[in-house]
């Protein structure tokens, strides 16, 4: 207290002594300069609200005969138009949230007459409940607009949201501008149309074709990857995607060697088209990209050893220098390429045994990684071996990854496909419809 009384003091003071130096005119254009700043913060935080509510007015009005339909439907179905539910808004400010009454489709575009009304942004953290308690969450959602649509929806739909809302909605606040709230809701609006959920089961595990998939989250996998790592035998833990499926499929000896695996992995946007034809919902899409940074951070806590095995000469040491780099700490007790013959391979095996290390990883590519971890895991001292395909390649820099905004749609394949378009046409363009094809015939079966 007689601290701030005695800095509030100086400062009158020094502004007095400061004023006693200048003349009027002076005076006055200070005063201006004083109160021209509130004011321009003040326009400044308003003017993105006008933006919204122009833009929710210009949407109400080119959507007016598919609202009025929506409103008569749920007058015919329910007896009412609206439903309201009691939400929290910027600074504590509670509002009712617009819904149209009953369970059919469009039920959530009421809630544009909320963003008219300036209760809430088009883009933003999700609403929350009254009931919602979260303090941290709280206290950063109390001080940013709540939104129709949150920067985390696409990621949170094609399973990518491994970070939680929080961290995607500050990424998302640091760099906040017009094109980028564009961004998030055209691309909120494309993984609605195609991987939107309704009421799916969420079973404990997926099944595609005979393979067991584990239907878990990301967090969930590393913490089951680091407390195997304390055990001894060695397991083998796959990642499959719509490409390895496929070869589950016609491939009897693959498909055997992927049974054998207590925890095989969900891999990539295939999986949850696949999840959605069969009403289910994927937790997580855990991927070895996304979860490759999460296992090295975790190995650098517990100073577990990784070996990486694979790909071109060079390549896994650059990716043990980067991730060293990146998590101080991190025991790469080896790297090695993934090119070899038969003779060298009792030599590559010895040569992972003596680095002690815990987890394994072998990049040479689909199916050969597996059967080569299969053919080898009784001799391989290692407590984790995981197939990883060309996840070298991309953290050693030589290919880069799909932008962020492309695997929110669920379309990084295409990226792929356009980099290396000679060997990935017949995985992608061949194998995806395949895939689908072949979901819906095990259906089938499945209800006859
Ligand atoms: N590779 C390898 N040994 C081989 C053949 C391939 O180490 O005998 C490597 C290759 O250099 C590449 C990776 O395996 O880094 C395969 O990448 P791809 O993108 O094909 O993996 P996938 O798509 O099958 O996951």
């Amino acid at each position: 207290m007689s601290i701030h009384t005695t800095a509030s003091r100086q400062s009158t003071g020094s502004r007095e002594s400061r004023q006693s130096r200048t003349g009027p005119g002076r005076r006055a254009s200070s005063w201006l300069r004083r109160t021209a700043a509130p004011r321009a913060a003040r326009v400044r935080q308003a003017l993105p609200r006008l933006g919204d509510q122009l833009l929710a007015l210009l949407a109400c009005a080119v959507l007016a005969p598919v609202l009025a339909c929506r409103a008569l439907v749920a007058l015919a179905v329910t007896g009412r138009c609206l439903d309201r539910m009691a939400q929290v808004g910027c600074q504590g400010r509670r509002f009712e949230r617009l819904y149209f009454s009953g369970d059919h489709a469009g039920r959530g575009l009421a809630s544009l007459f909320n963003v008219v009304r300036g209760e809430i942004a088009l883009v933003g953290p999700t609403p929350r409940s009254l009931a919602d308690s979260a303090p941290a969450w709280r206290a950063e959602v109390l001080a940013t607009r709540p939104g129709l649509v949150s920067p985390a929806d696409a990621q949170r739909r094609v399973a990518i949201d491994h970070e939680g809302e929080q961290s995607v909605l500050r990424a998302h606040l640091q760099r906040e501008s017009v094109r980028g709230n564009a961004g998030v809701l055209v691309r909120s609006l494309i993984s609605r149309a195609l991987y939107g959920e309704q009421d799916f089961a969420t079973p404990e595990r997926l099944s595609f074709f005979g393979v067991d998939v584990q239907n878990v989250t990301m967090d969930a996998a590393v913490d089951w990857i680091d407390a195997r790592t304390r055990e001894a035998g060695p397991v083998f833990v796959p990642f499959v995607n719509p490409h390895c499926l496929n070869i589950a499929h016609t491939d009897d000896e693959y498909r055997a060697i992927l049974q054998t695996s207590p925890y095989v992995l969900p891999d990539g946007i295939g999986l949850r088209v696949g999840c959605r034809m069969k009403r289910q919902r994927l937790v997580g899409n855990v991927n070895g990209t996304d979860l490759f940074p999460r296992l090295c951070e975790r190995l650098a806590a517990s100073g577990k050893g990784l070996f990486l095995l694979g790909a071109a000469e060079g390549v896994a040491q650059t990716v043990a220098d980067n991730m060293q780099a990146r998590y101080p700490g991190l025991n790469v007790a080896g790297a090695r390429d993934g090119f070899f013959n038969d003779e060298e391979e009792s030599r590559v095996i010895d040569e992972i045994n003596a680095s002690g290390a815990a987890v394994l990883l072998v990049a040479m590519g689909v199916p050969r990684q597996e059967r080569w971890i299969a053919r080898n895991l009784e001799r391989l001292q290692v407590p984790v071996c995981m197939g990883v395909g060309g996840l070298f390649d991309f953290y050693s820099g030589n290919i880069p990854r799909a932008p962020l905004w492309l695997r929110e749609v669920g379309l990084e394949w295409t990226w792929r496909l356009l980099q290396e378009p000679g060997r990935m046409w017949r995985r992608y363009l061949v194998g995806n419809p395949l895939f689908i094809l072949r979901v819906r015939r095990e259906l089938r079966a499945a209800d006859r």
